[in-house]
């Protein structure tokens, strides 16, 4: 079990909760049909008390449920996104996941899998928590990242390898038409509005939230094949004519 964290994640999270002192925590999110890759990482304050004081310390932070629910509502939802996990601090050398009471929300395993357990009721897709652990070695100037996993399948946790690299595809830009004016001597201009009718035919396949990612992904990747093919096969066209014409 691999979880992949995008590198610009990956950022904010060293520079913000991995240096401060432990613990604190960040919600992991991304598509749910990819659930092992985390495209976002948000650091969320702890629970507070009816004074306001922070329910964490050097040992245990408590979430807060109202501040990830409006993550989740406003900026992961609207955008086809997903809670994926929690990253969250130890001290060093607490390399493990938390145990305790089964439904008594102490410790990091009982609450992992409560979160589960109540989020299936609306999103039964989510069965894997990410709950990779973050350590940081002020001596060596070092963070360690120890994955793990969290289903309601398995009663420990899984171990899980954190791989940093970026897997976002970025749509492709459009190659075919930008040479065609300076190589040849005729407009090129319908050759590029061409193109760009397959380019937004493209980003709106992107766009659509209501098809899975990767379905989005290959579908955008086999348009841009027949983009290449087409605007090729004019070019040619259009070469032959002009010599035709001199
Ligand atoms: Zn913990």
């Amino acid at each position: 079990m691999t979880i992949t964290i995008e590198p610009a994640a990956y950022d904010i999270y060293m520079r913000s909760i991995a240096r401060r002192p432990p613990e604190e925590y960040a919600v992991l999110a991304g598509f749910l049909d990819d659930p092992f890759h985390v495209t976002d990482l948000r650091p969320i304050p702890p629970m507070t008390d009816a004074r306001g004081r922070a329910n964490a310390g050097h040992a245990h932070v408590q979430l807060n449920a109202d501040y990830i629910g409006h993550y989740l509502n406003r900026e992961l939802v609207p955008f086809g996104k997903y809670l994926l996990g929690i990253l969250h601090t130890h001290p060093l050398g607490i390399t493990r996941l938390s145990g305790g009471r089964a439904g008594g929300g102490d410790g990091d395993i009982p609450s992992m899998r409560g979160t589960l357990e109540r989020a299936a009721k609306s999103e039964p897709r989510w069965q894997y928590f990410l709950a990779p652990i973050g350590m940081y070695d002020v001596d060596q100037g070092k963070d360690h990242l120890i994955g793990n996993v969290v289903c309601l399948d398995h009663p420990e946790p899984i171990p899980a390898s954190i791989n940093i690299v970026s897997k976002i595809v970025q749509p492709a830009a459009i190659q075919a038409s930008s040479s065609v004016t300076s190589d040849v001597g005729f407009p090129a201009d319908d050759l590029i509005a061409h193109g760009w009718r397959y380019q937004e035919r493209i980003n709106s396949i992107l766009a659509d939230q209501s098809t899975p990612r990767p379905h989005r992904e290959w579908m955008a990747n086999y348009l841009d094949g027949i983009r290449q093919q087409d605007l090729l096969a004019r070019r040619e066209r259009l070469l032959r004519s002009v010599d035709r014409q001199a």
